[in-house]
């Protein structure tokens, strides 16, 4: 019950403000779930009202941190979910698709292989992959094994003060940060009809600032337990064996974006193993308890 009051909370608090900060990502079309024409007044009046609320959301968090000086830098850290808090014998795979001009690929048969054996997984998008690929968000978003997740804005760390990670530049200021996370988001919610939970910035680095300006916009952070592909630099056996050390509640990090990379082979031979010792495979919202608002 909490959880769908939150996600409603969530959908009032982000739907349709975006006149207000999102510039580049209203080149697409509206949903399915828009509402038809007679009921269009009544939709801006309320979409008006939802602005306001979502405006003054931002505002109240910008003066909140905006003085915050971060103490820490990092993937693994306090507030950031490394694993299901549980004892059974699940794993989450979350995988990455984080767009841009090496990343814009789709491992098709990564994807075929999940749906065909019946793997539910977390799929984790950057905006620029969402523009590349609408219709097979949606596809993905309608296909009940997914929950589609939210990839960052421009894939950058998530910093207040401009830290880079593998030479990848990260945000800039309390604002970057901000933009990075909700432009998102709303594209999210625009395509699929269903607001992200849950928030992987592009590298996986965050400062102890960043990640409470996220968890205060509504979206946890999910951070993961064991690196599974390195970016889709892994070859079959190092996937494989890096999935094999899964234990109770692992979220694996792997990427559905590079379909020239051995992910994909690598779960196909590592994914039946984990079967046989009893593992089963989970999304992770149902797992994650909703923050307290
Ligand atoms: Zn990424």
């Amino acid at each position: 019950m909490n959880k769908s009051k939150k996600i409603a909370t969530l959908v009032m608090t982000f739907t349709v403000c975006s006149s207000i900060i999102i510039t580049s990502c209203q080149s697409k079309p509206t949903s399915p779930t828009e509402p038809s024409e007679p009921k269009k007044a009544t939709a801006e009046t309320s979409q008006n009202e939802k602005a306001t609320s979502d405006e003054n959301q931002i505002q109240a968090i910008r003066a909140q941190f905006q003085n915050a000086t971060p103490t820490q830098w990092g993937e693994k850290m306090p507030g950031i979910i490394s694993k299901l808090p549980t004892n059974e014998k699940v794993i989450a795979l979350t995988f990455d698709a984080c767009g841009g001009k090496h990343g814009d690929g789709y491992d098709a048969e990564l994807i075929q292989y999940l749906q065909e054996n019946q793997i539910p997984a977390t799929l984790f998008l950057n905006a620029r992959w969402i523009h590349s690929h609408p219709e097979l968000t949606k596809q993905l978003a309608n296909n009940p094994l997914f929950e589609i997740e939210n990839h960052g804005s421009e894939h950058r760390p998530l910093s207040i003060n401009g830290r880079s990670v593998y030479g990848i530049k990260g945000t800039q200021n309390l604002e970057g940060v901000i933009q990075e996370v909700i432009v998102n988001h709303r594209l999210i919610e625009k395509t699929t009809g269903r607001a992200p939970r849950f928030f992987r910035a592009g590298t996986a680095y965050y400062d102890d600032v960043a990640i409470q300006v996220a968890k205060r916009l509504g979206e946890q952070i999910a951070g993961f337990q064991i690196t599974g592909d390195a970016g889709a630099t892994f070859n079959q056996a190092q996937v494989k064996n890096a999935m094999l050390q899964a234990k109770p509640g692992s979220i694996i990090l792997l990427h559905m974006n590079q379909p020239r990379g051995d992910t994909a082979e690598g779960i196909k031979e590592a994914i039946p193993l984990l079967k046989d010792q009893g593992y089963r495979f989970v999304k992770m919202d149902p797992y994650i308890p909703t923050q307290p608002s």
